[in-house]
């Protein structure tokens, strides 16, 4: 049997799992709330911990309100400029940036403002990213569909820890970057094993509190960053997840809130969607995984619409 790292020795308690919010902007650079207002809203969502993520404008500050552990981070950004099939096409790489609360262990001083810039192909944001891995943090891809990021743009980056899934700015402003499932499985096709999550990259206080992760963690900085590393967390816009596990039969289960249908995804056939009957709903869901597969990840929606992504279990 094996576990989704999410739900090892949880035994279906959720509510031990941490909140958090991985994407956000202040006044520090585009976004139109305080950090102070940005925190405090969270702090009253219920969230256990919080990434302030402004552009090129490295955070470790928790301004004085210690409700909430702050995550040390920015988005690193390059414009990309270049010759696609012959047309000229202007789109870009933003990748939030997360590292130790220890600035021993961090290359970014607080305020830390690094240049932007131009890129003519992945290759080059490589030694961005590179740059950036130095220092000691990690990083994930963030809204491709926003950015005019197709896999081919993206599939050679290496040492990126995780990809978005859902971005709420994206989704409110252009209804985009709603489910980026699909250029997902196209990584994990690829062998990279990137965790995918929700975020809200919120501007202003209505994107805020939209998508997150809950994370199988202590609450301090180094616990989070481990656990975020190592898959130990799903994302959701509102239902919860208690358990995913496949078993000694290849039978993957998941147990989560009530919801309309659970789809689980292994890149090599068609979605397998499980939906209890009409006007029911599910709190369990189970399907076999084909025996070629080498993960399965599950997605579940409530009646509201509202999904949550699960990281994959490899096999
Ligand atoms: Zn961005
Ligand atoms: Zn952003």
């Amino acid at each position: 049997m094996i576990r989704q790292a999410a739900f090892e020795g949880m035994n279906g308690n959720e509510q031990k799992m941490l909140k958090g919010a991985l994407h956000c902007h202040t006044t520090r650079s585009d976004g139109k709330s305080t950090p102070e207002e940005v925190i405090a809203q969270h702090a009253a969502a219920g969230y256990d911990f919080l990434a302030i993520t402004d552009h090129r404008n490295y955070n470790y500050s928790d301004f004085g309100d210690h409700s909430i552990t702050i995550i040390p981070g920015m988005e690193q950004d390059r414009n990309f400029i270049s010759e696609r099939e012959g047309d000229w096409c202007s789109h870009c790489f933003h990748s939030v940036c997360l590292g130790p609360a220890d600035q021993e262990r961090n290359g970014y001083r607080q305020d830390e403002r690094p240049e932007g810039g131009y890129v003519k192909n992945q290759a080059e944001f490589q030694q961005v990213l590179d740059e950036v891995h130095r220092r000691g943090n990690i990083t994930f891809l963030c809204h491709p569909r926003w950015s005019c990021l197709f896999p081919r743009d993206f599939d050679r980056l290496e040492g990126i820890w995780a990809m978005e899934l859902w971005n709420t700015g994206c989704v409110m402003d252009d209804d985009i970057d709603r489910d980026n499932g699909d250029y997902w499985d196209e990584m994990l096709m690829q062998g990279k094993r990137w965790a995918g999550v929700a975020v809200d990259d919120g501007h202003c206080p209505d994107q805020n509190c939209k998508g997150w992760v809950r994370v199988n963690s202590g609450n301090d900085t180094d616990a989070i960053l481990s656990a975020l590393q190592r898959g130990a967390f799903y994302s959701s816009c509102g239902p919860e997840i208690y358990d995913f596990y496949v078993d000694d039969d290849r039978c993957a289960h998941i147990a989560c809130s009530p919801c309309v249908h659970a789809q689980f995804y292994t890149g090599i056939q068609h979605c397998i969607m499980v939906r209890p009957e009409a006007g029911d709903t599910l709190e369990s869901a189970r399907n076999h995984v084909n025996s070629h597969a080498g993960y399965v990840r599950c997605v579940v929606t409530d009646r509201e619409g509202r999904k949550a992504w699960t990281n994959p279990v490899f096999l």
